[in-house]
């Protein structure tokens, strides 16, 4: 192919998932040409459908709240927990700490809130080739400058001033470059599965997410869906999960049993999906932006689902990345220092996240305790729940700290 015959964009963005759709749209309204690569055909399936109140910032600017208002998914209000034992906590409702609007968030089925944001993406003027997978990332003397992908009309190379890895848990750059690793102290696995006509809470709360801890500091999520539909999957060590068996189903079935809040509230409903699962959940990239390129997202990397960040992280990544990608093609710089300028405030907000799963996981920690010795931070800690973490946080983290070493 010669090279006046490659198509040539000012940015390349790997996947069509949220972190992808927001970095393109944000981009392309700020008058920069955008591709989006997507290897499946959207709706697909996707697991992570509770989103934290943070959100309303990034889906605000893009535009997105007037159809999430619309849509059917239930609006969520409030956290609980659930201990072994059936005693639930008080609600956490976030208008403890915000008011307004922002107050409330939604459950998403993300089949169609993908596609909401792919859609919106194309609408603002981002070309979007579905069915489309990238297999390389080019560098020329390290600097990425664009992309060889397969699709309907086979290998093309297409030409790019930035490449935006935002293909999940695919880690498209991590992987190809070694950057991917595991997260030091976090090893969890997750299986999960789909239930209609689970007994959900009535009332304010009726949208909630709940917690249901178990005893080996594992912890199944509980998220109300449209249609009737609750999405319930387990998090918990993997030597503990699949020490009877490797089978995903048998694990699943066999610890939905065993925790009997959880059994209680499904007792008259129907399972309506496949048990679905992953044997490692944690990992992260050793460097997360270079010459030509940066990383959103789940690309960039996941830790754990239990406080609900990971679409919070990913839009809140994707909308940063876009301030300082479309500064950096207003500079004609594109350096890893100018794409990834937003490094260190998403790194310092993503390190409280980190601390908090950590007390999560630490069998001598337990958060009723932390409230009881440290009744001050309750805001500090809803704050973290709701995804104000871009800010200091330093006193809420000594606190932590007198009660958990750091991660
Ligand atoms: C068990 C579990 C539970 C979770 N629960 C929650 C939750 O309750 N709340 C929450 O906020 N988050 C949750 N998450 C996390 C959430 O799912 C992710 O953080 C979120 O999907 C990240 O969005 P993304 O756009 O970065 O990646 P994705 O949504 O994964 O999108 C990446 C896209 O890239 C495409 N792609 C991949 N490789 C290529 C390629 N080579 N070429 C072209 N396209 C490619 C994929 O097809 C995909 O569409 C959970 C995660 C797990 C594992």
């Amino acid at each position: 192919m010669t090279k006046s015959s490659r198509q040539t964009v000012d940015v390349i963005v790997i996947g069509g998932g949220p972190a992808g759709t927001t970095v393109s749209t944000l981009l392309q309204r700020m008058g920069h040409r955008c591709l989006i690569l997507e290897k499946s055909s959207f709706p697909r399936y996707h697991i992570g459908e509770s989103l934290i109140p943070d959100t309303f910032h990034t889906l605000e600017r893009l535009g997105l709240l007037p159809a999430m208002r619309e849509s059917a998914f239930p609006v969520k209000r409030s956290v609980r927990f659930v201990s072994p034992s059936g005693t639930a906590s008080e609600p956490f409702f976030f208008s403890e700490t915000i008011d307004g609007p922002r107050a409330s968030t939604w459950q998403v089925e993300r089949s169609e809130f993908d596609r909401l944001c792919l859609d919106h993406a194309a609408q603002a003027g981002v070309e979007v080739r579905q069915e489309t997978r990238v297999k390389k990332v080019l560098f020329e003397d390290d600097r990425a400058v664009g992309v060889l992908a397969e699709g309907a009309q086979g290998e093309v190379r297409i030409d790019a001033r930035v490449v935006v890895d935002a293909s999940g848990g695919a880690t498209k750059i991590g992987t190809q470059l070694g950057l991917r690793g595991p997260v030091p102290g976090l090893k969890k696995a997750s299986i999960w599965s789909y239930y209609r006509g689970a007994r959900c809470s009535q009332g304010a709360d009726e949208g909630e997410t709940l917690l249901l801890t178990l005893p080996q500091r594992g912890w199944f999520w509980f998220i109300p869906l449209p249609d009737d539909v609750t999405s319930v999957g387990i998090v918990a060590d993997p030597e503990y999960l699949f020490a009877e068996s490797r089978d995903l189903s048998r694990a699943f079935l066999r610890e939905v049993e065993r925790c009997a809040p959880l059994a209680d509230r499904l007792r008259s409903a129907q399972r309506v999906g496949a048990i679905r699962g992953l044997r490692e959940l944690a990992y992260l990239n050793h460097q997360t932006c270079g010459d030509g390129w940066v990383m959103v997202g789940d690309a960039r990397a996941f830790l754990d689902p239990i406080y609900s960040s990971g679409l919070f992280l990913a839009l809140s990544s994707a909308e940063m990345a876009a301030d300082c990608i479309h500064d950096a093609l207003a500079a004609g710089d594109v350096s890893a220092s100018r794409l990834g300028a937003f490094e260190p405030r998403l790194t310092a907000g993503v390190d409280t996240v980190r601390r908090l799963i950590h007390a999560f996981y630490d069998p001598e920690f337990s958060f009723p305790e932390f409230l009881r010795r440290y009744p001050e931070q309750r805001p500090a800690l809803i704050d973290c729940l709701v995804g104000d973490v871009y800010k200091d946080m330093s006193v809420f983290i000594d606190c932590l700290e007198q009660m958990t070493s750091p991660p």
